[in-house]
């Protein structure tokens, strides 16, 4: 299944037999699912509406962001991780323990990483002193004068976003008792039973993990938790020469968004410097942060807006402000831009994830926080072990 040629349409055969598990959604939460359903030898179906992923899944940065989660999504983070290491092992991922580098550009963004350093030790928040940060950014000598230093947050992994979950597809599909199906679209669950556009898919337990498009399957548990689209403007650009680093690079923008850094006292301090000289970054609730391809090119992102519908508009001017502050942060007068496109994520102003258990045996399961790559294997492991605990 590849994100780039043109498949023809396949032939598809739903299976004849019941499974354990159907899995509806191939993005990463449900592939992460069977994959663990498949450690455990159980036979499962995923079901995916599409013939290749283009979900929010291969839209983003492909960053495993564990150490900026806070409480209980900082346990299964953690948790994540190790799934993510196990199933890049089995598939084949290139997904390198290259942490997230956190760079600072004054002494509030320096506060707020020595007080996320006080909290969670000195081995998970490695404070980077100006050189090392301009080295790792490819900046030379006479050009670091704005860095104040950084942190590197060595738990943080990096997976390429274009392969991960596409790769994970092929895999679960060569493994015994497992299979994927493509081009197939859901249209209804009752306990037990799968209905699609092909016909009946039987199981004994079945998961929705169709992110925001559960207010299609489900509406009024969607509306319930609030779900709602964020959209996201991102791009691709040429390789930077000098970037040393494989780490995700993220910046003042992004210690706003996340709730490890929200949570230190400077936080508040940070909000308003932030405000005083970038309220434009603001307007957009950008986050701005970049992450390298194993071919060199960088992606970088991104801005927030929420809606019940995306509008499918892109503003120039948006992506155009995201772009002039990653060349800011990489030292460079400018950059080429290769491709663009918009994210579109799940989200809900009332809590970082939808669990509901909306028939017996029948499990929706989406992350509303926009770390669903973070969070997918982690969530995996609880579903099993039965520890991820619905809403009713
Ligand atoms: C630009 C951007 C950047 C991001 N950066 C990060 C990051 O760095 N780190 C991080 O942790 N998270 C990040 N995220 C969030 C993360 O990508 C998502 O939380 C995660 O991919 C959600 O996975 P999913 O499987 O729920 O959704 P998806 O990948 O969207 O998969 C859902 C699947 O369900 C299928 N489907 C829907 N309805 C049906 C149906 N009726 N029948 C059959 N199939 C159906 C869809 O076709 C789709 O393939 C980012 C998101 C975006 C958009």
């Amino acid at each position: 299944m590849s994100l780039t040629t043109t498949t023809p349409p396949a032939p598809v055969t739903l299976p004849r037999d019941r499974s354990d598990l159907v899995v509806v959604g191939a993005g990463i939460v449900g592939l992460a699912h069977a994959v663990e359903a498949v450690r455990r030898g159980l036979r499962v179906t995923v079901i995916e509406r599409d013939w290749r992923l283009v979900g929010a899944s291969v839209r983003n940065f492909g960053h495993c962001c564990v150490t900026a989660q806070h409480g209980h999504l900082l346990d299964l983070a953690t948790r994540s991780r190790a799934g993510w290491l196990d199933a890049a092992a089995r598939a084949g991922l290139w997904a390198p323990e290259a942490g997230a580098l956190v760079v600072a550009r004054s002494a509030t963004e320096l506060a707020v990483l020595e007080e996320l350093r006080a909290e969670r030790g000195a081995d998970a928040v490695r404070l980077r002193t100006r050189g090392e940060v301009g080295d790792a950014l490819g900046r030379s000598g006479d050009d670091r004068a704005d860095l104040a230093g950084g942190a590197l947050l060595p738990a943080d992994l990096r997976v390429d976003p274009r392969e991960a979950a596409p790769r994970l597809a092929a895999w679960l599909a060569d493994q015994p008792g497992a299979s994927v199906v493509w081009g197939t679209n859901v249209t209804g669950v009752e306990t037990g039973t799968v209905h699609t556009s092909r016909g009946p898919v039987r199981g004994d337990q079945i998961l929705l993990c169709v992110g925001h498009d559960l207010d299609r399957l489900y509406p009024v548990e969607a509306a319930a938790h609030g779900i709602e689209r964020c959209r996201l403007a991102m791009a691709r650009i040429e390789a930077p020469a000098a970037l040393r680093t494989d780490a995700a690079v993220l910046t003042a923008t992004s210690m706003l968004r996340y709730d490890a850094f929200t949570a230190t006292p400077s936080a508040p301090a940070l909000r308003r410097e932030v405000l005083g000289h970038s309220p434009e970054l603001l307007d957009i609730v950008a986050n701005v942060m970049f992450t390298r391809l194993p071919d060199g090119s960088v992606l970088v992102g991104d801005s927030h807006a929420y809606d019940v519908t995306e509008i499918p508009f892109q503003d120039e001017a948006v992506s155009a402000l995201l772009l002039r502050e990653a060349a800011r942060v990489l030292g460079m007068s400018g950059v080429r831009v290769t491709e663009r496109w918009q994210g579109v994520y799940a989200s809900s102003p009332r809590g970082p994830l939808l669990v509901r258990d909306v028939a017996p045996g029948v499990r929706a399961l989406s992350v509303t926080s926009g770390v669903g790559m973070t969070l997918s294997f982690g969530l995996a492991a609880a579903t099993f072990e039965g520890t991820l605990d619905a809403t009713a």
